[in-house]
C-alpha cells in the first residue's frame, strides 16, 4: 500500500478524524513514514494546551481525563486524549480496554481518543507519543491531554511533555506521601486527589499542601494547587480545569511558557537522538558490531568507539531517510 503523505497530512491539518487516526497510526508504527509525517505536521502544530496527567495506576487518571475532556467541550474546547500503554505490545490487546472505558466520548467528533503502546526501547515516553500530540493539536484540538499510565520513568517524563503537569494521587491505597516516587511531587503544576469519597482524603490533601509549599521557591509566580475530586461521578472537575487554564496563563504571563517549551523541545530532539542512535547501533548496515568487538577485547576504547559510531551513524541516518522518502523535500524551508 502507497502513502500519499502529502494529502494525508492535508487531510489531518484540515481536520478530518480519518486522516488522523491514520496518522497516528503511522506515528506508532515509527520508522521513516512517522519521521516524514512528523515533519509534516510539526510547524503547524502549537496552539493546543497539552496537560499530563501521571500517578500510579489505579489512581483514576482515565477516569480524570474523560472527566475532564467531558467539561472542556462543554466549555467548547475541542479535545484529544493520548493514552499511553507501555505494558502492552505493539498494536496489543490491553489497548481496547482504554477505547471501550472511553468509549461514550468517541461518539462526540470534537473529542478524538486514542491508546497507544510505546515500545519503551529507552525507558519511558518513546517520540511517537509527541508526535501524536503534534497530530492532534495540528488537527485542532485546543487542549490535549496525555494520560500516562504510571509506571517507571513515564511518571516524570510527562513533563517533557506536557505545559502543565497533573499528579493524581488517591488516599488510602499505599499512596501517602511517603510512598509518592521520588521526583513525582516536584514535576506536579497541579495535584490531584481522586476518590475524595473515600476517608482520609482530606489528610492527604493537607499532607500535599504542605509539601508543594515547601517544594514552591519563594519567589516563584505558581504554587501548585491541591484539589480533590470523585472523577467517577465527575465531581469537582470545574476547579481542575480551572486550575489548568490559570497555570496556563501564568506561565504565559511570568514568561516560563517559553523557557518550559524549550526544555521540552530539547529533550524531545534528545530522545529522538537516542533512538535513532539506538536502532543505528547493531544495524547490520553498518560496523558497529565490529566495533563493539573491538572495544570488548580492549582494543578500542569506549569514548573513542561512541564518537566514531555517531559520526558514522550520522551518515548511515541520513542516507537511509532519503532512501526510504523520496518525497521528503529537498529544502527545509520547503517542507510544508
Ligand atoms: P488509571 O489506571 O489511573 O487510569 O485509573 P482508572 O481511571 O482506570 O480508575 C481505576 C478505578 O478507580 C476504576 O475502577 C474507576 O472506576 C475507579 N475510580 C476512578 N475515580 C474514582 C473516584 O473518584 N472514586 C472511586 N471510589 N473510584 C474511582
Amino acid at each position: 500500500m502507497t502513502l500519499n503523505l502529502e494529502s494525508l497530512a492535508a487531510d489531518i491539518l484540515k481536520g478530518s478524524a480519518r486522516a488522523l487516526a491514520r496518522g497516528l497510526t503511522v506515528v506508532e508504527k515509527g520508522g521513516v513514514a512517522a519521521e516524514a509525517l512528523s515533519e509534516r505536521i510539526y510547524r503547524h502544530a502549537g496552539a493546543a494546551h497539552v496537560v499530563g496527567i501521571t500517578g500510579s495506576p489505579g489512581t483514576g487518571k482515565s477516569t480524570l481525563a474523560r472527566a475532564l475532556a467531558r467539561l472542556a467541550r462543554v466549555r467548547g474546547l475541542t479535545v484529544g486524549i493520548v493514552a499511553v500503554d507501555p505494558s502492552s505490545p505493539f498494536s496489543g490487546g490491553s489497548i481496547l480496554g482504554d477505547r471501550i472505558r472511553m468509549n461514550d466520548l468517541s461518539m462526540d467528533p470534537g473529542v478524538f481518543v486514542r491508546s497507544m503502546a510505546t515500545r519503551g526501547a529507552l525507558g519511558g515516553l518513546c517520540p511517537a507519543v509527541a508526535d501524536s500530540v503534534d497530530l492532534m493539536d495540528a488537527a485542532g484540538k485546543k487542549l490535549v491531554i496525555v494520560e500516562t499510565v504510571g509506571v517507571g520513568q513515564d511518571e516524570v517524563d510527562i513533563m517533557e511533555l506536557a505545559q502543565t503537569v497533573l499528579v493524581v494521587s488517591v488516599p488510602g491505597l499505599g499512596d501517602d506521601i511517603q510512598t509518592l516516587k521520588a521526583g513525582i511531587l516536584e514535576i506536579a503544576d497541579l495535584h490531584v486527589v481522586n476518590k475524595a469519597d473515600r476517608p482520609e482524603a482530606s489528610r492527604l490533601v493537607a499532607d500535599l499542601n504542605s509539601i508543594a509549599m515547601l517544594a514552591a521557591p519563594v519567589q516563584r509566580a505558581w504554587v501548585p494547587p491541591v484539589l480533590s475530586c470523585v472523577a467517577v461521578r465527575e465531581e469537582g472537575i470545574e476547579p481542575i480545569l480551572d486550575a489548568v487554564t490559570q497555570h496556563a496563563a501564568a506561565l504565559r504571563n511570568s514568561g516560563e511558557m517559553e523557557s518550559r517549551h524549550r526544555r521540552i523541545v530539547k529533550a524531545r530532539v534528545l530522545r529522538i537522538a537516542q533512538q535513532l542512535l539506538k536502532s543505528a547501533i547493531g544495524n547490520p548496515g553498518n560496523d558497529s558490531e565490529a566495533m563493539l568487538g573491538r572495544v570488548a577485547r580492549r582494543d578500542l576504547g569506549p569514548h573513542a568507539c561512541a564518537r566514531v559510531l555517531l559520526a558514522s551513524m550520522a551518515a548511515f541516518n541520513e542516507a537511509s531517510r532519503d532512501a526510504a522518502d523520496p518525497l521528503r523535500p529537498p529544502q527545509e524551508s520547503s517542507a510544508r
